[in-house]
């Protein structure tokens, strides 16, 4: 059976992806099942061009197939920002709840109490032998500077899916459902279907 890497150490991530191959014919892995793993070096300007940099950079570090994902939040008051640093908007050291603040100090920055924002996720599988593919997901939301809900990770408490109701509130099925990361590895199972 062949095995394949999922090149992350975020265990909220790796929960959801790991439920998505489960259908698929093959062992999957982590990088947490590796000692001393080195970290690529994201130096992509998209989100795509960042999966694609760490599916390689992971596939040649372990032998084994890779899939990598490479996400984040953009906010249309901030021109895009985070973008693909979402993960470090606060700085080196960031963690949700500074990545939370530096959000919303921002708004206040540019005066807005709310703004249009989506999520994205770009997913890319490499092969052994070369073979790649790529997806990408969306999900749209508003963000406010009301946090809402315990569940998710990240900006989720602050990502409104509708007036009321904030990614952190959802289950993590019913995030699945709705997800940038879901419709990527939806499509991502679909292509391997195939494949594999
Ligand atoms: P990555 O690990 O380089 O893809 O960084 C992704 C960053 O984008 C995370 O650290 C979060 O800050 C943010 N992010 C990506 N997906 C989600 C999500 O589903 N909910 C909340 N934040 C997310």
């Amino acid at each position: 059976m062949k095995t394949v890497v999922i090149a992350t150490k975020n265990k909220d991530k790796l929960i959801e992806m790991k439920n998505a191959f489960n259908e698929l014919p093959v062992e999957v892995m982590s990088l947490l099942d590796f000692d001393e793993m080195p970290d690529a070096v994201e130096d992509g300007e998209t989100f795509a061009e960042n999966a694609l940099i760490k599916a390689k950079f992971f596939r040649n570090q372990t032998g084994c197939a890779c899939i990598a994902d490479d996400s984040g939040l953009e906010v249309d008051a901030l021109g895009g920002a985070p973008g693909i640093y979402s993960a470090r908007f606060a700085g080196f050291h960031a963690d949700d709840n500074t990545n939370n603040m530096k959000l919303i100090s921002e708004l206040d920055r540019v005066g807005v109490e709310e703004s249009k924002a989506d999520y994205r996720c770009s997913l890319v599988f490499v092969d052994v032998d070369g073979t790649e593919f790529e997806v990408d997901g969306t999900c749209d939301g508003v963000i406010k500077k009301t946090a809402r809900g315990r569940n998710g990770f990240g900006y989720d408490p602050y990502f409104y899916i509708d007036d009321n109701k904030t990614m952190a509130e959802l289950t993590l099925d019913e995030k699945n459902k709705i997800s940038h990361r879901g419709s990527a590895l939806r499509q991502m199972v679909d292509i391997l279907k195939d494949y594999l």
